[in-house]
């Protein structure tokens, strides 16, 4: 099994990359943001409560994002291994997912983190809003917020896979079609 840890801000570019690797590698694509999303278009309880902290830009707690995570890996029992996109977001999920692996006699074989500059990444968002529909990309100050959450929050596990030796930053400027081969390189390696 390879299971992968696609990491980087918001706007770096992990969902289109998931979608182009998932394919090529044969991988199952877990994105939390996605699955708070498919809740708050249906309406669930879940939805609801994600939406209360998603339209801050606040992460949301993390007994709850944990749960649901960890239902959609056991949904995928048979998978070849999985790329997480936009979890773990805290120490907290970190952990937890490690220990997820190790009940499976799996684990997290890398970290590819996708490195763009602040000031892009809100040109991106905000571009993304004029089409998404996605409210947290509709507004300037939501997004600044969420990358503030990245780096209070998130950044910190850059450290937590580097003392694994599992950490490899890419650079995430240019085509689609260059930063998959950047992200190959490192998956190719596992
Ligand atoms: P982006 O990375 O572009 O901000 P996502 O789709 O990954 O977009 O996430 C959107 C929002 O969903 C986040 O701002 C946060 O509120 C919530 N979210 C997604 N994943 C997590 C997570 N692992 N822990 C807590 N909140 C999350």
């Amino acid at each position: 099994m390879k299971n992968i840890v696609l990491f980087g801000p918001p706007g770096a570019g992990k969902g289109t990359q998931a979608e182009v690797l998932k394919e090529k590698y044969q991988l199952v694509h877990l994105s939390t943001g996605d699955m708070f999303r498919y809740n708050i278009k249906n309406a669930t309880e879940l939805g609801v409560l994600a939406k209360s902290y998603m339209d801050k830009g606040h992460l949301v707690p993390d007994e709850v994002t944990i749960k649901m995570l960890n239902a959609e890996v056991e949904k995928n029992a048979g998978a070849n291994g999985f790329i997480f996109d936009g979890f773990p977001r805290t120490e907290a999920q970190a952990a937890s997912l490690a220990e997820l692996m190790d009940s499976k006699d799996s684990q997290i074989n890398a970290m590819v983190a996708l490195e763009v500059d602040d000031e892009i990444l809100v040109e991106r968002l905000l571009k993304r809003g004029e089409t998404s529909g996605r409210s947290d990309d509709a507004d300037e100050g939501v997004i600044r917020n969420r990358i503030k959450v990245y780096y209070d929050e998130t950044a910190i596990l850059k450290d937590f896979y580097q003392a694994q030796d599992k950490y490899h930053g890419v650079d995430g400027v240019g085509t689609i079609e260059e930063i998959t081969e950047r992200l190959s390189a490192v998956i190719d390696t596992l």
